[in-house]
């Protein structure tokens, strides 16, 4: 269960609200009533700290520390059912992909998202294709009578992660190995 949050009108920040609503695609977080529909009907409802209404609420109170700090945001699939069952047309999902840009900028990435980057940066793969696994991988297409893999094009994907403004954290995570 959630644990009561208390806090005092100063530590809240106010525009949070509408530093997520002027957003293209995003003004719809106003007209939240918080029915609850989208937390009934999500698929990760049971394991999220946060559930979704209540990431709304946050998100207009202004707890911008306690939302962008909380793994609700990273553990939604964007599966899109909260954003079709909601009465008011709120656009959780995509709300919630606006949140997890927002908290990338503050350097709040769980490991697994930020050393997923690294890898692509450094090896232009999700799962690096080296090692054991990339002969492994090379006798299943053999048998299956399947082309071999060709190398990425290292410097086109570091271009696009560095034009998608992941650059720095791939480098300082680079660094800090
Ligand atoms: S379903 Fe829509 S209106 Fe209801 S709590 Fe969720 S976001 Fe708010
Ligand atoms: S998009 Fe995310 S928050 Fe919405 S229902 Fe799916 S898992 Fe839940």
């Amino acid at each position: 269960m959630t644990e009561m949050l208390k806090k005092n009108a100063k530590e809240l920040d106010h525009n949070f609200r509408y530093e997520i609503s002027e957003k293209v695609g995003a003004k719809s977080l106003l007209k939240c009533i918080q029915c609850g529909v989208c937390s009934s009907g999500c698929t990760v409802t049971e394991y999220v700290d946060l559930q979704p209404h209540r990431v709304v609420a946050s998100c207009l109170l202004g707890l911008k520390e306690e939302v962008l700090s909380s793994q609700a945001i990273w553990t939604c699939s964007l599966c899109h059912r909260c954003t079709e069952r909601c009465p008011k047309n709120v656009d959780y999902s995509f709300i919630l992909a606006l949140l997890r840009n927002m908290a990338v900028k503050e350097g709040k990435i769980p490991k697994e998202y930020s050393g997923t980057v690294v890898t692509i940066y450094d090896n232009g793969f999700v799962v690096p294709y080296t090692g054991g696994l990339k002969d492994n991988i090379d006798r299943r297409r053999n048998r299956m009578g399947l082309p071999q893999i060709l190398p990425p094009n290292l410097d086109e994907i570091r271009y696009i992660i560095e034009e998608t403004g992941l650059g720095d954290l791939a480098k300082k995570k680079e660094g800090d190995k």
